[in-house]
């Protein structure tokens, strides 16, 4: 992700290091763990078996797993490589270099690669551009490609790459067939395949995807054509809709190519379009679509908390398109929306001990859940909690991708300054336009506690500009202190531009007592609930935290004793009660209001790390 004009510049691997802390233990569980939970898998149910039985001729007979599970072994390959870029391992580079090379094995001599297509016995190539997922698959092992690129490897994988996309170019380029991939990603990924190598070939072929897209080239499919975007064109487009990690893909992809071509009304359209959707079609945890039966979007303020899809693919979706509208405009909007899904979205997915996923992110869970089996596979919504694995098992594999490289999303660069969006415990080694070195070292407990340190390192005073993020929550409550010294904060950011002396601090404050949080009226599902949130946390209240004998179902907060910090979520007052008496058979008419208890204390914890203490209910939104 290096777009050639931008107005801040991401950092490399080499550039920016976790230290410590929350993200630490999250990088460190992925390393350990989800890369090689997901090997194991893959391994398992015969996904990476496809490919050798591709290059031995036979998998038309023997092929494992949906049409579009390659995809699953080139995002582990992705994450693979974001973490050898993070963190030498000989061992996983031993994996890595295996598993490339029986990808690379199944590759066919015109550069064509997928184990479901082409061969006697199975389905011609690109002959069901609807369902069969081909160039999507094609756009994760381009992504696999970039991401061993930006670390510092032009190898095995990238030539692989190359071969495919020189093969995309032949078929779908100038002159070749119009089409697109019902489920959009190759658009992404083609633009930063051509900023990583230079080729511009890339670029124009995501650009004809780009535009080619809404313009019908799909055939009809039951959900209509809103379901792979081909409804409307997408610089006509007003707002996300239909598939969620579909749009959420494309959109990204555009930004690229608006980027990369200097297409304003392009880039215009999006961020229009990324407006419209965060302000009427997303869920308090950042979370994006709440239509299980098509994994859509729902129309404007059909967010139902108990029906949330709020898959954790279009949480990662979300924020690589955030990520590309910061990049381009510097607005600190888009890294508050990155932070809260990635924070209330994306780590909820994986179970404390990496082991387990969620695929759907409910924010209300009316009963128990069943455990899945620790060793058979699910399918992707029905568990209610998190499995081992799914037989459409995008979300574990787009977790080990993003945790591998999180941490190159908390800052930028820019020619005279560094910009912090994340905080956390993270060091910082780049060189800005001009050649002058920074280097800073942040420290925080975020996201539980407040209090972000940023001290200057290196061996000599040099001049830049720090810029933080102020989150609109904490808006006139903030506070920084500049060597000691306070400096008012107003704003979204703050920026301190002086001469820096190795040693030097700057220590941003941020207020963590719980927020009461309501919802737009309009959210008819949650009228007359309210949200706690906590800093940049969403809370929830789980059935385990309750005194026995109740549940989540059956409480109400009172608002008139207002929620207190604990250590890691808040305490609040609830009341308990019990159903109401209906008027009727039927659940309508005035009802003889039952009886509340006495008002009790009772914990609220982080949303995303509920469900890790076995079988529970609970809510985020809480009748008040
Ligand atoms: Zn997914």
């Amino acid at each position: 992700m290096l777009p050639s004009r931008s107005v801040l510049r991401p950092l490399g691997t080499a550039e920016i290091a976790i230290t410590g802390g929350f993200w630490a233990e999250k990088q460190e569980l992925n390393a350990r763990v989800i890369l090689a939970h997901c090997e194991k898998w893959m391994e398992r149910v015969g996904w990476t078996a496809n490919f050798d039985r591709a290059a031995d001729g036979t998998v038309a007979e023997s092929h494992a797993g949906i049409e579009f599970v390659d995809s699953e072994v080139y995002k582990l390959l992705e994450g693979m490589a974001w973490e050898l870029g993070r963190m030498p391992d000989p061992a996983l580079e031993r994996r890595y270099h295996a598993l490339v090379a029986r990808v690379a094995a199944a590759q066919e001599p015109d550069g064509y690669l997928h184990t479901s297509f082409g061969r006697p016995g199975q389905p011609a190539r690109f002959s069901n551009l609807e369902w069969g997922h081909e160039l999507y698959c094609f756009g994760h092992l381009i992504q696999a490609a970039v991401a061993r690129l930006r670390t510092g490897h032009d190898d095995a994988l990238p030539a692989v790459a190359r071969r495919l996309a020189d093969h995309v170019w032949d078929v779908f380029g100038p002159g070749g067939r119009v089409a697109v991939c019902g489920h959009p990603e190759i658009e992404p990924a083609l633009a930063e395949l051509a900023r990583a190598t230079g080729e511009p070939r890339y670029l124009e072929l995501a650009r004809l995807f780009v535009e080619r897209r809404g313009t019908g080239t799909l055939g009809p499919i039951a959900y209509g054509a809103e379901y792979f975007q081909d409804d409307t064109p997408v610089r006509d487009a007003t707002v996300l809709r239909g598939h969620a990690v579909r749009a959420l893909y494309l959109s990204a992809g555009a930004v690229d190519v608006a980027v990369e071509t200097d297409d304003a009304e392009l880039r215009a359209a999006v961020e229009a379009q990324w407006e419209a959707t965060v302000a009427r079609r997303t869920y308090v945890t950042g979370g994006m679509g709440s239509h299980h039966l098509d994994e859509a979007f729902g129309t404007d303020f059909e967010l139902p908390p108990d029906r949330a899809y709020a898959e954790t693919c279009a949480g990662i979706a979300s924020n690589m398109l955030s990520w590309r509208l910061l990049l381009q405009s510097g607005d600190p909007r888009y890294a508050e929306l990155i932070e809260r899904t990635l924070l209330n979205t994306v780590l909820v997915s994986p179970r404390e001990d990496g082991r387990a996923f969620y695929y759907t992110n409910t924010l209300q869970q009316r009963e128990e859940g069943v455990e899945p089996d620790e060793f058979e596979v699910t399918d992707r919504a029905l568990s209610s909690l998190r499995a081992p694995w799914f037989w459409v098992s995008c979300c574990p594999t787009n977790v080990a991708r993003t945790l591998a490289s999180v941490q190159l999303s908390f800052a930028t660069a820019s020619e005279t300054g560094v910009q912090l969006h994340q905080y956390g415990s993270y060091a910082i080694d780049t060189v800005l336009g001009d050649g002058r070195r920074v280097q800073l070292d942040v420290r925080s407990g975020y996201p539980f506690d407040g209090e972000v340190t940023v001290e200057v390192g290196g061996e000599t005073a040099v001049e830049f500009a720090l810029t933080l993020r102020v989150p609109s929550w904490a808006r006139g409550a903030a506070t920084l202190r500049d060597r000691g010294v306070p400096v008012a904060v107003d704003g979204d950011t703050v920026t301190i531009e002086r001469r820096f002396t190795p040693g030097e601090t700057v220590v941003l404050s941020l207020p963590m007592e719980p927020r009461v949080t309501r919802p737009h009226p309009r959210i008819d599902a949650v009228r007359g609930q309210v949200a706690i949130e906590r800093g940049p946390l969403v809370l929830c209240v789980e059935s385990p935290d309750l005194p026995h004998g109740l549940d989540t179902e059956h409480v109400e907060i009172d608002l008139s004793v207002p929620p207190r910090a604990s250590a890691n979520g808040a305490v609040v007052t609830l009341r308990g009660r019990a159903d109401d008496q209906p008027a009727s058979l039927l659940p309508y008419g005035d009802p003889v209001p039952a009886p509340r208890t006495a008002p009790f204390e009772a914990a609220l914890v982080p949303y995303f790390s509920w469900a890790n203490r076995g079988p529970s209910t609970m809510r985020v939104w809480i009748p008040a």
